[in-house]
């Protein structure tokens, strides 16, 4: 089962209080891209300027990475520069040229439309929109999208999320997108919309999964001692959302068991924790499923608690 993305593909300069790095790869589907790689085919749509650094194109080629919805246009790839805080859960973006993407189209190739999942990455919700039209229905469509679309193209995305099964949001999103200081009101208002499932980011404190069906899972958080770069953590837990379900056989009606929601989530989480342990996307270069179902483990202790307790007045409650 191989996996379509669209997003940005860029090079980004990532300032923290501790380091800086230059034009490194960076942009949301090119996160999603190697961390989905590890699991299985994933077929990418985005746009690079003919400045952009082949030896990105090569490391794709050595994964199973198909590059054909990939546009190289005479002109500037995408540049993102932002500086974290000291609390590296807040940034600000301090540049962003868009360079080829201000005239980019994305172009399905025939050889991707049998692609079962499909992952709208980060960018213009128009163009979210323009990959919806060309594809015939997926079996399962996740949407990412982030503040600077919640506040300039609400309506355009309010259109994508009322076509998708699951949205990735992170806490503040929901709440400037829904202007509800609730996030259980925020999500209600979401899955009103028709999404079956709505994943609540929360940074460095792990994630919440919200189901139509009245789901509620709270994945925990892994404890990384040394935050090197968050830049991308939420696109490459995407990238081990997706990952694990392109490896898992739907239900006879198409659907996923939520246990295997939940534990999408659960990986989704792993992957993200290891992208911050270094600039850009190095740390995935190396990551292996060993490295994965060891801190999957990890987090099944660190999340189990015992269901029977007793106080000592002799209060007993037990499952
Ligand atoms: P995240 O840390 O998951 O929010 O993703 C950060 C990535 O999003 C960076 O690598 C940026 O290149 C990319 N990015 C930043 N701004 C935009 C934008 N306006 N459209 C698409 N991608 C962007």
């Amino acid at each position: 089962m191989s996996i379509l993305v669209v997003g940005s593909v860029a090079l980004d300069t990532v300032e923290t209080p501790f380091a800086r790095a230059e034009e490194t790869l960076g942009g949301a589907a090119s996160y999603f891209t190697t961390a989905a790689s590890l699991y299985n085919q994933v077929n990418l749509v985005a746009i690079v300027g003919s400045d952009f650094p082949e030896e990105h194109l090569d490391f794709w080629r050595k994964r199973p990475v198909n590059l054909a919805g990939l546009q190289i246009q005479e002109g500037s790839t995408f540049r993102w520069v932002a500086r974290y805080h000291l609390d590296m859960n807040a940034r600000d973006t301090l540049d962003t040229q868009l360079g080829v993407y201000a005239g980019f189209h994305p172009v399905i190739p025939d050889e991707y439309s049998r692609s079962s999942l499909l992952f709208l990455a980060n960018i213009q919700p128009e163009l979210q929109v323009e990959v919806l039209e060309q594809v015939p229905k997926p079996r399962l469509t996740v949407l990412d999208t982030m503040e600077l679309w919640i506040m300039t193209a609400h309506a355009q995305l309010t259109e994508v999320i009322k076509r998708v099964d699951i949205l990735l949001m992170s806490e503040e999103e929901i709440r400037q997108y829904t202007n509800c200081p609730s996030i259980v009101t925020g999500v209600r208002q979401l899955l009103n919309m028709g999404l079956k499932y709505v994943v609540v980011k929360q940074g460095s404190y792990g994630a919440l999964l919200f189901g139509a069906d009245g789901t509620f899972f709270s994945a925990p958080t892994y404890p990384l001692e040394e935050v090197i770069d968050p830049t991308g953590a939420g696109d490459a837990f995407a990238g081990g959302f997706l990952g694990y379900l392109s490896l898992i056989e739907p239900q006879p009606d198409g659907s996923y068991a939520v246990d295997e929601i939940k534990r999408a989530v659960v990986h989704g989480n792993i992957v993200g924790s290891f992208v911050c342990e270094d600039f850009s996307i190095e740390r995935l270069r190396t990551l292996t499923m060993d490295d994965i179902a060891e801190r999957y483990q990890a987090l099944v202790m660190c999340s189990h608690f015992d269901p029977n307790w007793r106080t000592a007045s002799g209060y007993l409650d037990e499952m």
